[in-house]
């Protein structure tokens, strides 16, 4: 379960796990997609490395 804001509706509801569609390891986090209460497809990234600057990032 994860709380999300979504982008289509724009309120920020409970994603439980019925409603996860897909997930993704990615270089930047954890990929999770789903459908939000509202009917739209989200996604969200999540994990250790979510929101994490790269070096480079930091560097600059
Ligand atoms: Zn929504």
């Amino acid at each position: 379960m994860l709380a999300h804001h979504c982008a289509a509706c724009d309120e920020t509801y409970l994603i439980f796990d019925s409603q996860i569609t897909g997930v993704m390891n990615t270089g930047h986090g954890i990929e999770i997609s789903f459908t939000c209460w509202c009917g739209a497809e989200q996604t969200q990234v999540t994990g250790r490395y979510a929101g994490r600057r790269t070096p480079d990032v930091v560097a600059a």
